[in-house]
């Protein structure tokens, strides 16, 4: 049995390495941590136990978060390598340091949550607006089971919406490569007709989002989605702050909404509804959006 020796090295060829064997992974990673250290939308990570290592110059050394180790070149500045506490006694490399980097093919996605929005293994989304047409996919959507529980009490009335095309309401489908993947409101809730907000002042935009199928949760849409809604409604100068109220049982929906930079407001009663309410500032948007989230 031979092993192959995969060789690789910076750019200005002062740290060299070889890797024996077959490597145990090679994934993309999407997360902001990643993202920031090598200046990629995403990265594309090799995967080794230690012993299939040999460095044959050091590499230095930068800590990106408690227990993490990545290893670059400091005369030419190409980062190398990922450590950490958290995979013991494996190296990481990216893959654009190997000198024949086509060798390996990634098998899947991390940190997808964190994706770029056009960055869903090259999967592009867009909103477009629903129509009458949307009818039964939506009245589909509306019996699973991860809908309900997300929105127990709605009735939306669909057959008498989808035909209303009202001033303060947008009511979006999400595609994903043309498929639709999940559905979207964004009112002006100081105009909304039925005053669900109550009393509330004006130029705020609100949300109501759901991913459609069980299959197609926790795969980062939700976070695209989210991030395409608040451009838009980010697009009107006039407006302030966005309003979103997830069920105060959804610690899920909490964690979402506070990695994209919502702040909680208050625990608020909407009808039969437990909800707590998040708000996130035009100031707060993008800026503070994935603080605390690196791998
Ligand atoms: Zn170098
Ligand atoms: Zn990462």
């Amino acid at each position: 049995m031979t092993d192959v020796t995969y060789r690789g090295g910076c750019h200005c060829g002062a740290i060299r390495f070889e890797a024996k064997g077959a490597p145990k992974f090679v994934a993309r990673c999407h997360c902001d941590s990643c993202r920031r250290t090598t200046g990629g939308a995403f990265s594309t990570w090799v995967g080794f136990e230690d012993p299939q290592v040999e460095w044959l110059s050091d590499a230095d050394c930068y800590c990106s978060s408690e227990g993490v180790r990545r290893g670059f070149c400091k005369q030419c500045g190409t980062p190398l390598s990922y450590q950490s506490d958290k995979w013991v006694g494996e190296t990481h490399f990216l893959i654009g340091v190997f000198d024949e980097p086509y060798q390996f093919v990634p098998s899947g996605d991390v940190f997808t949550e964190e994706a770029l929005p056009w960055c869903h293994g090259g999967g592009h989304m867009q909103l477009r607006a629903a129509s009458p047409a949307d009818l039964n996919l939506l009245r589909h959507w509306d019996e699973q089971r991860h809908v309900i529980a997300a929105d127990p009490n709605d009735d939306w009335g669909w057959e008498e919406e989808l035909h209303r095309t009202p001033e303060w309401r947008e009511l979006l489908i999400a595609e994903l490569d043309g498929r639709p993947i999940g559905f979207m409101q964004i009112i002006d809730p100081a105009l909304e007709d039925s005053h669900y907000w109550g009393d509330v002042a004006d130029n705020l935009r609100a949300v109501d989002i759901w991913i459609g199928e069980a299959a197609d949760l926790g795969r980062g849409y939700g976070t695209t989605m989210m991030q395409l809604a608040l451009e838009r409604c980010f697009a009107h100068a006039e407006v302030t702050a966005v309003l979103i109220d997830p069920l105060a049982t959804n610690t899920r929906a909490h964690r979402f909404y506070e990695r994209l930079g919502f702040r909680f407001v208050e625990r608020r009663q909407f009808g039969d509804d437990d909800c707590f309410v998040y708000r996130l500032e035009r100031a707060g948007w993008q800026r503070d959006g994935f603080e605390g989230t690196a791998s």
